[in-house]
């Protein structure tokens, strides 16, 4: 096992300008997208409200054994799904404000 190196490991932090934490991640086929996502969990009206701006929701897989993964939500998506719907970070804080 000596050989086996974790890949991609999310990057669990905060938004440097306004300090929310997010989570980092790359994300599809070939790490195709890079997502920076809020780590709150969104209530269902929040998901609505989020999905109405061509903002995206993902699916923050976690579990005791695992750091925590973004899933793209698919049509297949359950809606019975256990684990917390997050949103893209959309930093509200502009650098030049921080102190
Ligand atoms: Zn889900
Ligand atoms: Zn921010």
């Amino acid at each position: 096992m000596a050989g086996r190196t974790a890949r991609k490991a999310p990057d669990t932090s905060r938004c440097p300008n306004c300090r929310a934490p997010t989570l980092t991640q790359w994300v599809g086929d070939r790490a195709a997208l890079k997502v920076t996502a809020d780590i709150r969990p969104l209530t269902p009206e929040q998901q609505t409200a989020a999905r109405t701006p061509h903002r995206l929701i993902w699916c923050l897989k976690t579990g005791p054994h695992a750091a925590p993964r973004l899933r793209w939500i698919g049509g297949s998506h359950p809606t019975t799904c256990p684990h917390p719907h997050v949103t893209d970070h959309h930093c509200t804080t502009a650098p030049s404000t921080l102190f």
